[in-house]
């Protein structure tokens, strides 16, 4: 799985999400896709009921987050973007 197939796992899981995503934490970066500047979200599991069964999912997350970089989601076109040093950047 490269980054930008782990990127689609999660785009796919957290587009069934959309009122857990408006819950997270918003990142003040621009969104390198459609250049929004106060859409992206961080994608967090600490307060969803998760569904820890699904390998496909955690082995996406495993290969896009990091101590320097996190996954989030851009509300506005959908596109999960990497999250390092404030700014957000394209997978892969
Ligand atoms: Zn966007």
């Amino acid at each position: 799985m490269d980054e930008f197939d782990a990127a689609e796992v999660l785009r796919l899981y957290w587009l069934g999400q959309s009122d857990t995503i408006s819950s997270q934490k918003i990142i003040l970066a621009m969104c390198p896709f459609c250049g929004k500047g106060d859409r992206i979200h961080l994608l967090n599991h600490e307060d969803t009921n998760f569904l820890a069964s699904n390998d496909n999912y955690w082995a996406a997350w495993e290969k896009l987050s990091s101590l320097e970089r996190l996954p989030g989601i851009c509300r506005f076109c959908l596109n999960v973007v990497i999250i390092r040093g404030g700014q957000a950047e394209m997978p892969g």
